[in-house]
């Protein structure tokens, strides 16, 4: 899994397209508008211009990880590749289902889908798709490059297999999953 793809470029989404994008992912960075993809990168290049004033990466890691990051205003193109998808758009239960109807068109039957949401239950969001097996919820604290907690959680449906996948995953961010 080495293609993630990101929805929304927030406050959220950006520090969690950064977080892959430093350890080594190719990251798809979707939004809505390009103003908001513009604020999104704008965010994480301070971030790491802001980690490398701080000695905690190089300007060779900062340039690495913004070669890592794509961005797109198209859900189809974004997720084409993608192993996993996790979306991190605003808090809004009906634009969340309509995302997740969306990832699910797109994307093969094997990609395994993420949200970030901090309220909205993830059995809920999974039966918007034909795969609820493969929906998980992995939350992500803020700001995503610093914080180490995760919370992955479980829709009545998610799998083992998918749920030890992203606490793997997690794991390889440098993150503690719980
Ligand atoms: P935000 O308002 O900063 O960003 C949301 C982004 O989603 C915006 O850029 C918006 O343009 C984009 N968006 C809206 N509809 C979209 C669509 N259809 N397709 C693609 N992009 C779309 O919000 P945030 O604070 O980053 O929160 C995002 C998610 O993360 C929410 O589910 C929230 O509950 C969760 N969360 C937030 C925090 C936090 O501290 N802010 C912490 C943990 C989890």
């Amino acid at each position: 899994m080495k293609n993630i793809a990101v929805i929304g470029a927030g406050t959220m989404g950006n520090g969690i397209a950064h977080t892959f994008a430093q350890f080594g992912y190719k990251v798809q960075l979707i939004d809505i508008s390009e103003a908001s993809l513009k604020r999104g990168m704008d965010t994480i290049t301070k971030n790491l211009d802001r980690m490398v004033a701080k000695e905690k990466i190089t300007e060779e890691d900062k340039q690495n990880t913004l070669d890592n990051l794509y961005t797109t205003t198209s859900i189809a193109k974004g997720v084409e590749y993608a192993g996993l998808v996790v979306e991190a758009a605003t808090e809004n239960v009906d634009l969340k289902l309509n995302i997740f109807k969306s990832l699910d068109a797109a994307t093969k039957p094997e990609v395994i889908l993420a949200s970030n949401t901090s309220s909205i239950s993830i059995t809920k969001i999974a039966a918007a798709t034909s795969r609820p097996d493969k929906v998980i919820g992995m939350h992500f604290m803020n700001p995503v490059p610093i914080m180490k907690l995760v919370e992955i959680i479980r829709g009545y449906s998610t799998s083992d297999e998918v749920t030890n996948n992203i606490m793997e995953l997690s794991k390889k961010l440098g993150k503690v999953p719980v």
